[in-house]
C-alpha cells in the first residue's frame, strides 16, 4: 500500500492546491543514496550554478522539491535528471549539502526500474543482495552449453592449441547470445515507449522545437563531443574518462560483430580470415586498442569514485556497471594473454567469465546502469525535439548569457 501525504504548497484567498506525496517513494529516495535530500531548504543555488540546465523550468531545485513532497510520476518521468551529467557542480555550492547531483542520480535509476518490464529484473539489478542472481543465469547457460557440446570429449579442448572456439564455437556463442540480446532490445524497447509517454504528458512539444532529424544530429554530436561535460567545473576531468569508456565500448561493440562477420563469410565460402587473429591483424589491433581506451577509462572512473568527493556518491547501480565493464575487459585481455603464454586452464577459465560477464553487459542493459545510454540519448532527443532544450544560460567571466540552440 502506497502511503501518501497532503500538503498544502500554494493558498490564497480562492485558490488552494493540495499535493499528494507518496511518503514510500520519499524513504526509498532517502535509502538509496539521496540521505542528505532532507537539508535542502530551495534557495536555489544548485540551479543558478548549473552549467547545463535550461532557462525556462530550470533544475535541479525543483526535483529537490519534488523529492521531498515525495512526487514520484513527476521524477520518474523526469527528463531533466536525464539532462543532468552529475557533473556534481550543484553539490559543490550546495550550501546545506543537500547533495542534489546524487539525488538526480539516484531519480536515474528509480526511472530506469519503474520503465523497466519486467520491473523485479530491474529491482534485482540494483540490490546488492540480489544482483548474484542475475549473474548464477550465464553462468549455468553458458557452462551447459559448453559441457553439452564437450561432455562426451572430457575436455579435450584442454589439450593442444588454445583456440577459444573449441570450448565455445561461434555457432554455440550465437545460441546463447542473440537470444539474450533480442531480449534486451525488446525489453528496452519497451522501457523507452514507457519513458517516451510519460515526456508527452510532462513536457509536450513547444513552437521552439527543432526537427526530428536535427534533433538526432544535434545530440550525437552533443554525445561524440562531450560538449556537455566539459562544461563542468568540478568534475571536469571525468569528461575524458567518460570519453575513453564510451570510445572504448563502441570499438569493442564494433570489434565483436566484425568477428562474427568475418566468420560467416568464411562458413558461407567467402575468402575470410577466422580467428585466432595475429596481434597485427585490424580486428585485433581494434579491439586491443578499444579495450585498452575502456581500461584506462573504467580505471580513472573507478578511481576518482573511491577516492574523490568530487565525483559525487556513487550507489550500486553506478558501481555495478563500472565494475561489470572493468572485469569484461580485463578478462577479455586476460584471456589473451593466457592463451600467449599457452595456460589452457587459467585461458579457458577467464573466457568463460568474460563470457559470462559479457551476457551481464548485454542481456540485462535496460535494468542497469548501461540502459542510461539509451534513456539520456532518448532524452537529450526529445529535449530538442520538444524545444525544451531551446534555451540555457551560459556563464562566461561571471556574466550569464542565454545561449538560443533549438531552431525558431
Ligand atoms: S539542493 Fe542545496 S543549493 Fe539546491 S535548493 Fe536545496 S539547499 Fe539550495
Ligand atoms: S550534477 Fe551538474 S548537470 Fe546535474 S544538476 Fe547538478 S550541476 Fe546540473
Amino acid at each position: 500500500m502506497t502511503a501518501t501525504m497532503t500538503q498544502p504548497v500554494t493558498e490564497s484567498a480562492n485558490e488552494r492546491v493540495a499535493i499528494n506525496g507518496d511518503l514510500e517513494f520519499v524513504e526509498k529516495l532517502l535509502g538509496s543514496g539521496a540521505a542528505e535530500l532532507k537539508y535542502c531548504y530551495q534557495c536555489s543555488t544548485c540551479t543558478v550554478v548549473c552549467p547545463i540546465t535550461p532557462d525556462e523550468s530550470p533544475f535541479p531545485r525543483k526535483e529537490m522539491v519534488y523529492a521531498q513532497f515525495g512526487l514520484k510520476e513527476k521524477l520518474v518521468s523526469s527528463l531533466d535528471s536525464w539532462l543532468c551529467i552529475h557533473c556534481n557542480d550543484c553539490s559543490t555550492y550546495c550550501p546545506r549539502g543537500a547533495k542534489p547531483a546524487d539525488v538526480m542520480n539516484v531519480i536515474r535509476s528509480m526511472s530506469i526500474v519503474h520503465f523497466a518490464r519486467p520491473a523485479f529484473l530491474a529491482t534485482a539489478a540494483q540490490t546488492p543482495s540480489r544482483i548474484w542472481m542475475l549473474f548464477l543465469i550465464p553462468m549455468i547457460i553458458i557452462a551447459a552449453v559448453i559441457l553439452g557440446l564437450v561432455g562426451g570429449s572430457a575436455f579435450g579442448f584442454l589439450s593442444g592449441t588454445i583456440v577459444f572456439s573449441r570450448m565455445m564455437p561461434v555457432p554455440a556463442i550465437d545460441i546463447v547470445f542473440l537470444p539474450a540480446i533480442a531480449f534486451a532490445v525488446v525489453t528496452v524497447l519497451l522501457s523507452i515507449r514507457g519513458f517516451l509517454r510519460s515526456l508527452a504528458v510532462e513536457y509536450p512539444r513547444t513552437g521552439g522545437g527543432e526537427s526530428l532529424p536535427t534533433a538526432i544530429m544535434g545530440t550525437l554530436l552533443d554525445v561524440f563531443s562531450h560538449r556537455n561535460f566539459f562544461e563542468c567545473t568540478t568534475n571536469k576531468s571525468r569528461a575524458g574518462a567518460h570519453a575513453l569508456v564510451m570510445y572504448g565500448f563502441i570499438g569493442l561493440v564494433i570489434t565483436t560483430t566484425l568477428v562474427g562477420i568475418l566468420y560467416y563469410m568464411n562458413q558461407f565460402g567467402m575468402d575470410a580470415q577466422v580467428g585466432p587473429y595475429d596481434f597485427f591483424h585490424p580486428v585485433k589491433v581494434l579491439g586491443n586498442v578499444s579495450g585498452t581506451l575502456a581500461f584506462l577509462g573504467c580505471s580513472v572512473m573507478l578511481a576518482r569514485r573511491m577516492s574523490s568527493g568530487k565525483s559525487g556518491k556513487a550507489t550500486a547501480f553506478d558501481w555495478t556497471f563500472l565494475w561489470v565493464l572493468f572485469m569484461t575487459v580485463i578478462t577479455g585481455f586476460g584471456s589473451q594473454v593466457f592463451r600467449v603464454f599457452d595456460l589452457a586452464i587459467p585461458a579457458y577459465g577467464i573466457y568463460y567469465v568474460h563470457l559470462v560477464l559479457v551476457f551481464f553487459l548485454l542481456a540485462y542493459m535496460p535494468y542497469t546502469k548501461m540502459g542510461h545510454i539509451l534513456f539520456r540519448a532518448v532524452a537529450m532527443i526529445y529535449a530538442r525535439w520538444s524545444g525544451r532544450a531551446a534555451v540555457r544560460p551560459v556563464i562566461t567571466d561571471g556574466q550569464v548569457r542565454y545561449d538560443v540552440q533549438a531552431e525558431s
